[in-house]
């Protein structure tokens, strides 16, 4: 059997058996590797953190990163996240301690803010050339240029964002290269629907594109996020609650976009496709219920590391649960403390925030089959 045969088996199994119950080693990570940020989101406060004084201290150290991952050798999915990934100058030597000591990786995604276009396209052909794993990115754009710059709060952000998606769409497949726009509240201070916003801005990168001499994307390279609260990942809990973020108004209109976006035409199929499909579902269950079907797999199969040490949940769960360099670096005795404290017992009871962010959803569908099925079947 091929090496990579191998390690999607292990998945497979491993996913397998999370569905049944079974408590191992988390399968997946969500990794901040750092807080430096250039962007100046109006819903996020994470770039306020290079501003403040000692804010990007104590950052694990690269060899710090080596330890931790020699010691979870076990992972097969990271997300590593900041801040701006790419603004970490070894960004590239985290990746690939990663994949040095995790023999079964095979997913490896980041998120950019696309500013820095000649370096980020840089650090994916390193990253290309030596990591064997799939690497996705996803460009974050977050509506049509003069909306997108107010609320990135950069000059010329849509722009950059473009040149950094053209750029690499010379290097990465279109099922590893995506945009993500978030949907928050604040949109609706132009005046325009949630939905006509995500027209727009769909058409408004094709047209960059165009002028760049660059094929268009098709909406099955274009991605809605739900925007969510997190103190202790954002710290946006009291940014977005000023501008009706969450209230029924800002629901109705994100479970609009997201039809909106199901009902146009994709090339091909795929399993991310079915995986969509099941995600949208449950999301527009999440938007008018606030709960959802499938259970989140937080501390079963996945798990959160801040750029500190800490361990949490997930991205949303202000639930501190113990620091690597308590533990020699390794996640499991921080994670099985946490299921004996009845912190995973809590998650599948529903006493946590709830949420359904992608971080967390897309392995959550994996560990549990016959609700995601009920979920593609219903649709969306
Ligand atoms: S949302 Fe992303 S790009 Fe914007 S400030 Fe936060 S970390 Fe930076
Ligand atoms: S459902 Fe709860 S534990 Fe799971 S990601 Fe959301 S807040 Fe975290």
């Amino acid at each position: 059997m091929s090496t990579a045969l191998y390690s999607w088996s292990r998945l497979g199994l491993r996913t397998a058996a999370a569905a049944a119950g079974v408590e191992g080693p988390p399968t997946k990570l969500v990794f901040v590797v750092t807080k430096r940020c250039h962007s100046r989101c109006v819903y996020c406060d994470i770039w306020k953190v290079k501003d403040t004084p000692g804010g990007l201290d104590d950052e694990l150290t690269l060899a710090e990163i080596r330890s931790l991952a020699a010691a979870n050798p076990f992972l097969q999915w990271i997300d590593f996240t900041g801040g701006e990934p790419t603004d970490r100058p070894d960004f590239v030597e985290v990746v690939q301690a990663f994949a040095a000591a995790c023999p079964d990786l095979l997913l490896v995604h980041f998120p950019t803010n696309g500013i820095a276009t000649k370096r980020i396209d840089q650090v994916v052909a390193q990253l290309q050339a030596t990591v064997r794993a799939r690497l996705v990115v996803t460009v974050s754009i977050d509506g049509p240029p003069e909306l997108n710059d107010r609320l990135r709060g950069i000059r010329n952000d849509f722009a950059h964002a473009v040149d950094t998606l053209a750029a690499l769409r010379r290097r990465l497949g279109p099922d590893q290269l995506f945009v993500g726009m978030t949907l928050h509240g604040h949109k609706g201070s132009c005046g325009l629907t949630t939905s006509e916003l995500v027209e727009q801005t769909f058409a408004a990168i094709n047209d960059a594109l165009a002028v760049r001499e660059e094929p268009p994307i098709g909406w099955g390279s274009f991605h809605l996020n739900i925007p969510h609260l997190s103190q202790h990942y954002y710290g946006n809990s009291a940014s977005e609650a000023k501008d009706g973020f969450g209230g029924p108004a800002h629901r109705a209109e994100v479970a609009a976009a997201l039809r909106l976006a199901a009902s146009k035409p994709k090339a091909g199929y795929s399993g991310m496709r079915a995986i969509e499909r099941i995600y949208r579902s449950e999301a527009l269950r999440y938007l008018a219920t606030g709960k959802t079907h499938i259970t989140c797999s937080a501390l079963l199969s996945t798990a959160y590391l801040s750029e500190k040490g800490a361990v949490y949940p997930c991205t949303i769960w202000d639930r501190p649960l113990g620091n690597v360099r308590q533990s020699g670096f390794a996640l499991l005795p921080i994670i099985e403390a946490a299921r004996r404290e009845g912190v995973r017992q809590a998650v599948i009871e529903g006493r946590c925030p709830n949420c359904w962010t992608p971080c967390e959803a897309y392995p959550a569908i994996g560990a549990s089959p016959l609700r995601s099925l009920a979920a593609f079947v219903r649709g969306g």
